[in-house]
């Protein structure tokens, strides 16, 4: 791959992860998790803690073997190719930066494991820290850069070796928050830049919707979900991923002659090939409205003010429901006060009653 002033002539590499299966004693870490990253694109696999993300990222590296399933790489299976043969450029959550070297020779670290000469491997350390905007720090040593600035040196050094896939670990959870908003936009411009091929590891929802082309929704070692980020908010195709992308809430509803019935009205369903007798609607808060008439069927609990929209917790039929509302007009709203609430999503996703949504460790 040649790279000129940091644009890349090639496309990053397409990658396919199949039917993996990891076993570790009775825990299937990975269970029959498949995967397409186009190249050029950023994959964020999100999903609760344990449910496989890091080791599908270790699969994909070639740290961790698979029981069984495929590891394509441009249609080439790698999976008994040795991780430093994959050539994959990888980045961690805690620092690995060498502590004894500067930022310039961890840069260069990886090219001169590839046998590029002393001159030419500065030259490219030099250009590559340029990019992530720490020209002025090379000759400094780790434990005088911030988190931030070692984590840039992390990326320049795993984009360094002009890596197929960038592998990204959890890399912004260790920094503050303020640091990581800034960082995040960087590396994702970084990431479009160079086109490479990125699979990005985090339980930050927020942080996946906002680098992603595409999110995979991990559970159990299964993708339950991929989609863009918007999408996946507004048509999560089960009720784990809408309580774990956004906020929703579950309401009971039931069926008439096949129309289903939310609070004494029939409502269009998104996925009405879901034959449960039993089921639940999932409501994203601006899928519903109020109106303060004094006699209806709910009655505010709680308001949180959340800038242009405030949302609105309403209990209806001992259920609560909440609800995005313009913050002018709910500023007339109290604690107590009777609302009538109705549905004006297009659509409702329903979900089997009591289902478990496997959310206490979120
Ligand atoms: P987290 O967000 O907490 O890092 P994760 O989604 O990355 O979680 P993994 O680290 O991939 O999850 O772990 C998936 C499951 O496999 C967990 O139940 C974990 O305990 C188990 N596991 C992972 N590695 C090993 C190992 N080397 N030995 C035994 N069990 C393991």
């Amino acid at each position: 791959m040649s790279q000129q002033n940091g644009s890349r002539s090639t496309e990053g590499a397409r990658v396919e992860l199949q039917e993996l299966v990891r076993v570790f004693g009775r825990t299937r870490a990975l269970d029959g998790f498949s995967l397409d990253v186009e190249p050029g694109e950023l994959v964020a696999l999100l999903g609760p803690s344990g449910c496989g993300k890091t080791t599908a990222l270790r699969a994909l590296a070639g740290f961790e073997p698979v029981d069984s399933g495929r590891v394509l790489v441009d249609g080439t299976d790698v999976v008994r190719v040795s991780p430093q043969d994959r050539d994959m450029g990888m980045v961690f959550q805690s620092y690995s930066l060498f502590p004894n070297m500067s930022a310039v020779t961890n840069v260069a670290f990886g090219l001169r494991m590839r046998g590029v000469r002393a001159g030419a491997r500065r030259a490219k350390a030099h250009e590559i820290l340029e990019l992530v905007g720490l020209e002025e720090h090379g000759e400094k040593y780790p434990h005088q850069l911030s988190g931030g600035q070692q984590q840039r040196v992390a990326l320049a050094r795993a984009i360094a070796i002009e890596p197929r896939v960038l592998l990204l670990d959890e890399p912004l959870s260790a920094l503050d928050a303020k640091v990581r908003t800034g960082l995040r936009d960087q590396i994702r411009q970084l990431q479009q830049r160079l086109a490479i091929t990125t699979v990005f590891v985090t339980h930050d929802q927020e942080e996946a919707l906002s680098m992603a082309d595409r999110v995979c929704v991990m559970r159990d070692g299964r993708g339950q979900q991929t989609a863009t980020p918007a999408e996946l908010y507004s048509r999560p195709t089960s009720a784990f991923v809408a309580h774990f992308v956004g906020v929703s809430s579950r309401v009971p509803a039931t069926r008439d002659n096949g129309t289903v019935v939310l609070w004494g009205r029939g409502v269009p369903v998104r996925n009405p090939e879901l034959t449960s007798r039993e089921i639940d609607a999932v409501l994203r808060p601006e899928d519903v409205t109020i109106s303060a008439d004094g006699t209806g069927s709910g009655a505010v609990v709680h308001k949180s003010f959340l800038g242009a929209t405030t949302r609105v917790t309403v209990l209806v039929e001992g259920v609560e429901v909440r609800v995005d509302v313009r913050s002018d007009q709910a500023s007339d709203l109290s604690h107590g006060d009777r609302v009538a609430i109705s549905v004006v999503a297009r659509d409702v996703l329903i979900s089997p009653r009591g289902e478990e949504d496997v959310l206490e460790d979120v």
